[in-house]
């Protein structure tokens, strides 16, 4: 009997497989760990570090692929626990280190492009397209204050169980993008394949109590696809509607609120200044709303993110 392939690799009942693979055209490689459960049943994709500034992720996956246990497995576990290593390895700020592109926004990627657009093509065309199930883990970047939320795209064929997978996670927010260009988990979802983006974790610091709960949201969904056994939980939460300015111009930015405050239209949101401390630009609310997260730094960028927000919805799921 053969089983399916990944990676070049059969997924034969109760093996662990631990590996890179090479993008065609570059020097980067991928490591990634298929862990194919002793009984049958559906693929789960995990990634993490496609922004490697990111750690809560990376640290969750790295320990998820040492703590799953094969035997336990209803079906396959696929953990790439550091998409864009050589950022990792060059501190970038989660930039590809070669071509200094952020590699979640060229999916699908180009196998014929720079460095960050052929990486993109190869872990959608090798991994993300030929799984069931597509869980994604960010966080604030080394720059960025967050509160924990999760997403999933509406109006696609898998939207029914992406959001399932939603429930499973335990934070108090999750947004219903709208996005549907860039991006890993949303190009994943339009090809029918439920996901969901997890984001936890900020500022490039990593806590024992956020890996866990990475973990914990992980293993609590793959209770919901079968590919664990038990009971799966599920946790309310508030819709959001998300909205993201980035910065009209780059200088030093001074925040007026925390990430996780709400805030009224009108409100002063922060405020850019020159080198002489002189006023360039002053954001206010456009509406009522909830602080996501935030560049926290005082250097901003022009056309790098400033804030995301997020307008409560009526409905409580
Ligand atoms: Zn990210």
């Amino acid at each position: 009997m053969r089983y399916k392939s990944i990676a070049g690799h059969e997924l034969t009942p109760g093996k662990t497989i631990k590996d890179h693979i090479h993008v065609r055209g570059t020097e980067l490689h991928v490591p990634h760990v298929l862990l194919c459960g002793e009984h049958p049943g559906p693929t789960l994709l995990i990634s993490a570090g496609i922004h490697n500034a990111e750690y809560v992720g990376i640290q969750a996956a790295i320990e998820l692929s040492n703590e799953l246990d094969v035997k336990e497995l209803r079906g396959n576990v696929i953990i790439l626990p550091l998409a864009n290593r050589s950022g990792f390895e060059n501190r970038t700020m989660s930039m590809v280190y070669e071509d200094g592109k952020n590699l979640y926004r060229v999916f699908p990627g180009d196998a014929e492009g720079s460095e960050a657009d052929r990486l993109a093509h190869t872990l959608f065309e090798v991994f993300i397209k030929n799984v069931d199930f597509y869980i994604d883990l960010h966080s604030g970047d080394g720059y960025e204050t967050l509160v924990p939320y999760v997403y999933y795209l509406g109006d696609t064929s898998a939207e029914e169980k992406a959001k399932k997978m939603v429930t499973c996670v335990n934070t108090k927010y999750y947004v219903r993008s709208r996005c549907r260009t860039g991006g890993a988990y949303n190009l994943a979802s339009i090809y029918g394949i439920p996901s969901v983006l997890i984001e936890r974790g900020q500022l490039s610091l990593f806590s024992r109590e956020e890996i866990e709960a990475d973990k914990a949201d992980v293993r609590n969904i793959l209770r919901y696809a079968g590919i664990l056994s038990g009971d799966w939980t599920e946790y309310p939460k508030q819709q959001l509607l998300e909205y993201s300015n980035d910065a009209p111009c780059t200088g030093c930015w001074y925040p007026e609120k925390k990430v996780g405050d709400f805030f009224h239209k009108g409100e002063k949101l922060g405020e850019i200044r020159d080198y002489f401390g002189r006023s360039l630009f002053t954001e206010y609310a456009p509406e009522d709303g909830v602080l996501l997260h935030q560049c926290s730094s005082l250097n901003i960028i022009e056309k790098g993110p400033m804030v995301t927000y997020g307008v409560l919805q009526n409905n409580i799921e």
